[in-house]
């Protein structure tokens, strides 16, 4: 292959168009890796509209992880113990099929759990879904979203009745306030900070709020910083709620008119007076005025947040008392405002499309509601009642299944369990206890690896041609351009083939993925994510492509900027009609209307681009509904015995468990190893100095760090970076402390704090 080969990259939500060129075609001297492996040339794609070519080191420097540790061929073994031993394709398939109908037959199917991946592309996680939810019948299908976007998902679909981020990347440079909570933005999604940093420099009225306990890079370029203390983000918006009522800063007929349940809200946020919310989250009053400020005073806020605000014991209360700032202050539906979550995975977008939760079922249905369980079984042909109507196991209940014997087979692709969950020591004990594990990754050794009993090769990115989802709802056709090594296949591939020996040869009878993509978006028309109109072809021909996009366009409607004047096409006549809310907002009840706004010079600006411009929510009223929350705090706050609060993040250059990013030099050299931020009032009360190793102990494990002594760390909280396991850095595992206290309504474990004490050494 000589031409380019368009894709995006497969590392985090920002979903950066990429183009791949042979190395060949760039003359003099190949580059190759260290073992001898031509490199391919990555750089940004220009045409990409979410990142207009642009990428940081990871995607500039992903072609070096290509052939570096691959899985080649299956791999079996009987038990733990055992070394593995080259197997084909075929004895592991007649293995796992084997094995499944055997736990059928004596545990039940509901013992059958599969752990998936927001690195799977899109088809992927559909035939996952259509053979564990459909022909299987359990829906104990989780993904690593849980432990990354689940608290988003949950606080959308409570809030608006749908998940799907309201708003887009073009909303960074329309603003004028952008709020960022519990996001590293600049080191975890680069492009998008890098495009928000430029238009807040060119732009000094623009203000840019930051909170978060460190003093990040993202936090350097705000205006105003709000070092909040761990677990107190809730005390934090309800006190600038608080403030935005005391000064008339809402919109009573955006609340009138679109949402509901406000009073019980306005009852919770009463009690948040300023004084007592800078005591609780140990900031001064001064700068919680001025964050309420800026946000009452803008008419355009945008507020983001990712893992700081998802991985918590309240994440969907987090969530939902972001989105009741922008409903009070009817700041959504608009260029440059709403509340827009930050993705981690490359394609977690397009897991919640195809249903990738143990709660979910493709098009943004959920398993608990009998007609949209009814739907998606009439068009997988099956019997009634065939899917589960009980949500499955989150990935955390799936441990403490396999540790009550409840498990009988586990399924875990593309993803690295054995660094990245929470309490690492009794993950890794229940993983030992599995029956049987299978294993399918791209890459060995991985940590995970020495828990299974069938490793299975998975083509990555570059090797399967499919799509990909980013965090403004963007869809990426990715196109292979190399072969998988060895005997490596899409992992779409692998679960069709266990479907068709498991007797689906109908169900399953795919031969590519184009046509598994065809079959997927039918079971989205005239849901929300609607992606009728596009297809592998679309998507080649005319590029990556937003949605919602049905096949069939709906009829335009527009609205005067300047009046507010709404018209539309009725019976061949435009008629007009008067709104009741802002001038620049409308009301409308058709379903996925093409919204755009009409200049006072008769021009029309496109406005498709965000959901809910219409102002009409998913839900039965079609009002947004406020969550009215308390805060609880931290599930597990300090004390005398473990008197620091314990945060986790992310670096720049790694991806999560290092799984591609440990093994590219440049990377390696920029992060060589991971360390432990401690204030220096702290530092000097345990003697500690600079780069002295650390003993931290958590009510579940130790790690050993050296300290980085810093002013960048609030004074009684500590910072560790998560990326590395036991593979990189012995006994320096960050999750062998943490703790797997979950929200209730999301079920995402709260990765991000845990107490702890430090023990010089
Ligand atoms: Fe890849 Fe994210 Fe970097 Fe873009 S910002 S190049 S998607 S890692």
């Amino acid at each position: 292959m000589t031409e380019i080969t368009k894709t995006v990259c497969p590392y985090c939500g920002v979903g950066c168009g990429l183009e791949v060129s042979p190395p060949a075609q760039h003359g003099k001297a190949t580059n190759r890796d260290s073992q001898g492996n031509p490199i391919w040339r990555v750089r940004g794609d220009k045409a990409h509209p979410s990142s207009q070519g642009m990428v940081c080191v990871k995607g500039a420097t992903i072609a070096e992880s290509l052939d570096k540790n691959r899985l080649r061929y299956p791999m079996v073994r009987d038990s733990l113990e055992q070394e593995f031993r080259r197997a084909t394709w075929d004895e592991a398939f007649d293995l796992i099929t084997q094995r499944i109908q055997t736990v059928r037959l004596t545990q039940g199917v509901q013992a059958i759990c599969m752990y998936g991946s927001g690195q799977f592309q899109t088809e992927d996680y559909y035939i996952a879904q259509k053979l564990m939810k459909g022909c299987l019948g359990t829906n104990n299908f989780d993904a690593n979203s849980r432990l990354c976007m689940s608290s988003a998902v949950a606080g959308y679909i409570q809030s608006f009745g749908a998940d799907g981020p309201p708003c887009c990347y073009d909303d960074l440079e329309l603003t004028d306030c952008a709020f960022l909570i519990g996001t590293n933005t600049a080191e975890c999604h680069p492009i998008i900070f890098n495009r928000l940093e430029k238009y807040h420099k060119k732009n000094r009225k623009v203000k840019m709020i930051v909170v978060d306990p460190r003093r990040t890079p993202t936090a350097e370029a705000a205006d105003l910083h709000l070092a909040i203390r761990p677990g107190t983000d809730i005390d934090l918006l309800n006190g600038i709620a608080h403030l935005l009522m005391r000064w008339n800063y809402i919109d009573p007929a955006f609340i009138e008119d679109c949402t509901s349940n406000f009073p019980a809200y306005a009852e919770v946020i009463r009690h948040y007076s300023p004084d007592v919310v800078a005591h609780r989250c140990g900031i001064s009053v001064e700068d919680l005025e001025t964050a309420a400020r800026y946000w009452g005073q803008s008419k355009r806020v945008l507020s983001m947040w990712s893992m700081g605000v998802n991985q918590s014991s309240e994440g969907t209360a987090k969530v939902r008392t972001i989105i009741n700032l922008h409903l009070m202050t009817g700041q959504i539906g608009k260029p440059g405002a709403g509340p827009f979550s930050l993705t981690g995975q490359p394609n977690a977008m397009g897991g919640r499309e195809a249903g990738g939760l143990s709660h979910l079922l493709p098009g943004y249905r959920t398993v608990k509601n009998a007609q949209q369980r009814g739907e998606v079984e009439e068009f997988w042909g099956l019997k009634p009642g065939q899917i589960s109507p009980n949500p499955g196991l989150s990935v955390w209940d799936m441990i403490t299944e396999l540790e009550n014997g409840n498990v009988g087979l586990l399924w875990i692709a593309a993803t690295n369990p054995a660094v990245s969950m929470p309490d690492l020591e009794r993950t890794k004990k229940a993983l030992w206890r599995s029956p049987f594990t299978i294993y399918q990754d791209a890459y060995h050794p991985t940590e995970t690896a020495a828990y299974a009993h069938v490793l299975l090769p998975a083509a990555q990115w570059g090797e399967k041609t499919g799509v990909m989802t980013n965090s403004e709802r963007v869809v990426t056709l990715c196109q292979a351009f190399r072969t998988p090594p060895g005997e490596a296949k899409a992992d779409w591939e692998i679960f069709a083939e266990v479907g068709r020996r498991l007797g689906f040869e109908k169900e399953f009878s795919f031969t590519n993925s184009a046509e598994v993509y065809t079959e997927f978006v039918k079971l989205t028309c005239n849901r929300p994510c609607d992606m009728t109109g596009m297809s592998h072809e679309q998507l080649q021909t005319e590029g990556s492509t937003q949605w919602p996009h049905p096949e069939k366009k709906p009829e335009p409607i527009y609205i005067d900027s300047d009046t507010g004047v709404l018209s539309f096409e009725e019976e061949g006549g435009e008629k007009s009609y008067e709104l009741g809310v802002k001038s620049y907002e409308l009301k409308s009840s058709t379903p996925n209307s093409e919204l755009l706004y009409r200049r006072s010079d008769g021009t029309s600006v496109p406005n498709s681009k965000r959901l809910y411009t219409d102002l009409r929510f998913h839900t039965p009223d079609g009002r947004a509904r406020f969550g009215a929350y308390h805060s609880r705090g931290l599930a597990e706050p300090p004390d005398p015995d473990y008197p620091f609060v314990l945060t986790t993040g992310r670096l720049y250059g790694h991806w999560h468990t290092q799984t591609r990013t440990g093994r590219i030099e440049k990377i390696r050299s920029m992060h060589p190893q991971p360390f432990i931020e401690i204030h220096p009032r702290d530092a000097s009360g345990l003697n500690i100095t600079d780069n002295q190793w650390i003993e931290v102990r958590s009510r579940r494990g130790k790690s050993k760090f050296p300290a980085k002594i810093t002013r960048a760390i609030a004074p009684g909280t500590v910072f560790v970076p998560m990326h590395w396991g036991a593979l990189w850095a012995e006994n320096s595992e960050a999750n062998a402390l943490t703790h797997p206290e979950s929200c209730p309504d999301s079920l995402q474990p709260e990765l991000k704090a845990c107490a702890v004490q430090l023990v010089p050494i």
